[in-house]
Formats: structure tokens, C-alpha cells, sequence
């Protein structure tokens, strides 16, 4: 159902205003935790000062150890939701259980299956049964036809309004996070109608390259690029060395747009 033999046309997100998909890229930025009120509502500040419509923020954080901050769970879908009501923003917030799916809708516009969740397919099947747009991300270690299987179990379900977002590979090379995997995305294009995106935070891991990686997604015909921003980020309780800051933001935005490609 997601290859492009079936269906030619491209598919379209439409989160208010902004359509994902339709051929102008869009940016998505946000924390990488929810980790208070204050903290978001900075952020979603700065994002519509910079004419920003989509703000993402993790309430249910997969942390590789039981001993990192887990996310403010069912609280932080409360925290996005104020926040965006307050600054017309649309939201994107990652859910780890299938249980969760339907209470998430009332909360948030889009859903996101994160990495380690890729081939989770009872979460897959339950985002496949609600009309909430889904934003999958590739795996750790998935090829790119594994990361099209999980998307054709969502869209299987009846919901189509799926978006994938390649966020980097395990490979042995140490430089990054990950290997960003650029070729994914004229590949996804080509072979599916779905909207293409790219993760520069957690595929890289360093915040010196994100600005030409995003430019390189965006020349390859990416959708949309997703870039993780906090007010403090050496305080932040997840992701603290690979977030912007709110003035390395705006620099972030400015180098990309030169490129003329956003
Ligand atoms: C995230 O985007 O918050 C995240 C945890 O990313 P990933 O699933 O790609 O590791
Ligand atoms: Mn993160």
C-alpha cells in the first residue's frame, strides 16, 4: 500500500496550515524531553517567532538506561497540548505503548514511533487503527526495506496518514551518533508516496553539523528536517549535548534558508 507502484501520487499530511509533503519543506523543531511547562512554552516561543508551526517533545522517553529520566509521561502530553493551544502550534510526541494510542490523539497531532520501536508491531497495528497522523522512525539497525514493511503495517489498518523520518544507522563509524543515511531518502522517495523526513539531532549527535546535514536532507528532496531545541541545554535532562540552544537555533534556521532550499 505505501509503494509508489500502487499509488503515484504523493501522500499529504495536513497539520493545520502546514502541509507535509506537498513540496516545501517543513521544520520541525522542540526538546528532546518535556520536562516542565515553562520549559516548553520557551521553546514554542522561540519556534513562532522563527514561523514555526510544528513543535515535537518527548513525554514518554525510551532511555537506554532504567536509570535516566523517563519522561513525564501522560503529564507532558498535558504540557504540549497547553502550550500549542496557547501558541497555534501543532504537535509530535513519541508513544512506547499501544495502550497509550488513543488517549495520545486526544492530546497531541501527531504520533511518533521512535527507533527502538520500529518493529514493535502491536504499537505499529494500534497506530494503523486511529486517523492521528504517524511519524515512524527508521531503527537502530533497520534496512530500508524492513523501515517500509513497518510503515505498510500502519497504513494496512486503514490509517494513511503515515510520514517516515530517517534518523541515522548503527554503523562502526564513531565521528557521529550515527550514520546518517542520506541515500535513504531519494530511495523513500522513489519507492514510496509518503512525505520523507530527517532527523539531524539524533542522527548525528553533534550540533557543529547540523546545519549542512539539514541542507544535505532538503537537496535530496526531504520533506522536512527535525532538529531538537532547548533553553538550557546543558541542564536538559536528556539529550544535553546535542541540543541548540534557542539563539543557535535561529543561526541554525538562517544557514539553512541561505541554502534557498527551505
Ligand atoms: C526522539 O526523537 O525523541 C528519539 C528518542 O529519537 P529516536 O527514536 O530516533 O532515537
Ligand atoms: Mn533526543
Amino acid at each position: 500500500l505505501v509503494s509508489r507502484k500502487k499509488k503515484q501520487e504523493d501522500t499529504l499530511i495536513q497539520l493545520g496550515n502546514t502541509i507535509i509533503g506537498g513540496g516545501t519543506p517543513v521544520m520541525i523543531a522542540g526538546p528532546c524531553s518535556v520536562e516542565s511547562y515553562e520549559q516548553v512554552r520557551q521553546v514554542a516561543a522561540a519556534l513562532k517567532e522563527a514561523g514555526i508551526t510544528v513543535m515535537r517533545g518527548g513525554a514518554f522517553k525510551p532511555r537506554t538506561s532504567p536509570y535516566d529520566f523517563q519522561g513525564l509521561g501522560v503529564e507532558g502530553l498535558k504540557i504540549l497540548k497547553e502550550v500549542a493551544s496557547e501558541f497555534g502550534l501543532k504537535t509530535i510526541s513519541e508513544i512506547v505503548d499501544p495502550a497509550h494510542i488513543e488517549l495520545a490523539c486526544e492530546y497531541i497531532d501527531v504520533i511518533q514511533i521512535g527507533a527502538r520501536n520500529m518493529q514493535n508491531f502491536e504499537l505499529l497495528k494500534a497506530a494503523g487503527d486511529v486517523q492521528t497522523p504517524v511519524l515512524l522512525k527508521r531503527g537502530l539497525a533497520a534496512t530500508i526495506d524492513e523501515f517500509v514493511h513497518a510503515a505498510e503495517y500502519i497504513v494496512s489498518r486503514g490509517n494513511t496518514q503515515v510520514m517516515l523520518i530517517e534518523r541515522g544507522i548503527r554503523t562502526y563509524e564513531k565521528a557521529t551518533r550515527n550514520t546518517l543515511d542520506i541515500s535513504a531518502v531519494p530511495i523513500l522517495k522513489q519507492e514510496t508516496h509518503l512525505p520523507v523526513l530527517v532527523d539531524v539531532t539524533h542522527s548525528t549527535g553533534r550540533k557543529d553539523i547540523l546545519a549542512p546535514c539539514a541542507r544535505a536532507a532538503l537537496a535530496a528532496g526531504a520533506d522536512g528536517v527535525m532538529v531538537e531545541v532547548h533553553p538550557d541545554p546543558a541542564t536538559a535532562l536528556s539529550d544535553a549535548a546535542q541540543q541548540l540552544n534557542i539563539p543557535e537555533f535561529h543561526d541554525f534556521l538562517a544557514n539553512v534558508k541561505k541554502s534557498g532550499l527551505l
